[in-house]
């Protein structure tokens, strides 16, 4: 079922359903395993075999209950306003999670001292890293703190980062085209990571000399859902 790409609002309620018949989250139970189990999958192409193509999750859950500057969730650990495509401006929609049946270990805002400008997602084992729009590729390589990364410019002044992954994708390199939900990496922990997870940002703003330091990130969760008759009005 989860090979076949039916029109998207039926994939979507038809992944609800399936993620619903999977079986209720178990909060008594924190997730992160050691980074040794996490990082089972041994490449790009073995996890592109096994899981398939990026579908988007209709719903996103807490990897734990607790969890320090996380967005309100349900009495599940289900973040309560979730929506799988974000509406970053009148002309740039997003995907809000770019991993298959990730789930969220770390939000936006304070987090031990300092500001967390993305949130961080897990998935068991490491997972594909997707691109959450199409646009172009910023930058490609490895930078201070975010280890490997990738940096999308989606145009219209809104751009996407993807950090600390294990490797990239082939041809993903600066100047790259890309389309949604292409494979950009595979979640690792370079850079300044304590656990396999993706660190993913939504930065708006001007391309200048600083590159993607110089944009402001902004809570992926803060955007309005995008609703497909948005595009019909
Ligand atoms: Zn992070």
């Amino acid at each position: 079922m989860r090979r076949t790409r039916p029109a998207a609002a039926a994939l979507l309620l038809a992944l609800a359903l399936w993620g619903c018949a999977g079986g209720a989250p178990r909060p008594d139970i924190a997730v992160p395993p050691p980074p040794e189990s996490q990082g089972a999958s041994p490449s790009l192409a073995t996890d592109l075999a096994r899981q398939g193509p990026y579908l988007p999750d209709a719903a996103l859950r807490l990897c734990v209950m607790q969890i320090s500057n996380g967005p309100e969730a349900d009495t599940r650990g289900y973040v309560s306003r979730f929506s799988p495509l974000i509406r970053v401006n009148e002309r740039v929609i997003l995907a809000t999670a770019p991993a298959n049946n990730a789930c969220l270990s770390s939000g936006f805002g304070p987090r031990f001292g300092r500001v967390h400008e993305g949130m961080d997602l897990q998935a068991k084992p490491a997972a594909t890293i997707f691109s959450a729009g199409p646009g172009r590729v910023r930058e490609a390589g490895t930078a201070r703190g975010y280890g490997r990364q990738v940096v999308i410019d989606h145009g219209h002044g809104v751009f996407t980062r993807y950090a600390h992954l294990a490797e990239f994708a082939p041809g993903i390199r600066a100047g790259t085209r890309i389309g949604f939900g292409q494979p950009l990496g595979r979640m690792g922990e370079s850079g300044n990571a304590t656990a396999v997870h993706l660190h993913y940002e939504v930065l708006t703003g001007s391309w200048g000399p600083k590159g993607s330091y110089g944009l402001t990130p902004h809570d992926p969760l803060s955007f309005p859902a995008y609703e497909w008759q948005d595009s019909a009005s």
